[in-house]
């Protein structure tokens, strides 16, 4: 059967961590994993330099019955596959989910938390990175999981600079965080979106397209996917660990506290 795109519904209400569904399509993988697909979905997937949601999936009609939910990727024009086992709690060899089966998603709230601060770390630091002086450095891509996030910019700081910006960047991220600035996220028309982010949209981005903006208080926006803290102080705190510059890139690397 051909598989339609899943409806993003983290978009609607980032706040939503449990919903009802139903499965699309339900794949049997090698030895237990399973893939489920589902009508829409509340698991924002592998993607933008972001870690997968967590979570389980309860299935109507099956009490006890929990999809353990580990992975999740979006591929073939926005199909999610929800990857993971059932829970070894019961006979569940055989099982065999229908499309329309109704089911409830319920995303890991903590995991969700950490996935957001540390992503939004990385637009609080493109900030930063304007309001130090340094934006004459373009952001190139972000990785935004625990064991070592960071934000690789094309340009370079001279050497001479790295411990002086290191130092006022984290201090600039403090100051931000500690007077708090609400994120908004909306999905608008191209025109609009384009000057939403100061004119101008990356080539990636269709024409046709009506893509999702982000922005930090009245900050220029950018296109983005991911999950977002509602305000800049749910950061917590922001410490730069590293400004690593060489070939033409320069990689500055973040933690929070936890
Ligand atoms: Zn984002």
């Amino acid at each position: 059967m051909a598989l339609r795109a899943t409806r993003l519904a983290f978009f609607d209400d980032p706040s939503m961590l449990d919903a009802p569904t139903t499965v699309l399509c339900h794949l049997e993988e090698e030895g237990a994993r399973h893939a489920i697909i589902l009508d829409s979905t509340l698991f924002h997937p592998q993607g933008g330099g972001q870690p997968a949601d967590t979570g389980f999936i309860a299935v109507s009609g099956y009490p006890g019955l929990k999809f353990i939910v580990e992975d999740v990727r979006s591929k073939n024009n926005g199909v999610v596959y929800h990857y993971g086992v059932f829970e070894d709690n019961q006979n569940t060899h055989g099982i065999q989910l229908k499309e329309g089966q109704e089911v409830h998603l319920y995303v890991n709230a903590q995991r969700r938390n950490l996935n957001s601060r540390l992503h939004s770390g990385g637009h609080l630091l493109d900030i930063c990175m304007q309001n130090v002086g340094l934006s004459y450095l373009e952001p190139e891509k972000g990785y935004h999981f625990p064991d070592g996030p960071f934000v690789e910019y094309k340009g370079t700081i001279p050497s001479d600079q790295l411990l002086t910006k290191q130092k006022e960047l984290e201090i600039e991220a403090n100051a931000l965080i500690a007077t708090g600035c609400k994120v908004s996220a909306a999905v608008v028309p191209y025109d609009e979106a384009s000057e939403l982010c100061g004119g101008i949209l990356p080539g990636y981005i269709s024409k046709d397209s009506n893509p999702r903006i982000v922005r930090v208080g009245s900050n220029p926006g950018c296109p983005c996917g991911g999950t977002h803290v509602a305000d800049i102080a749910d950061i917590g705190s922001f410490k730069v660990t590293k400004i690593r510059a060489k070939k033409g890139f320069t990689k500055v690397f973040y933690t929070l506290d936890s």
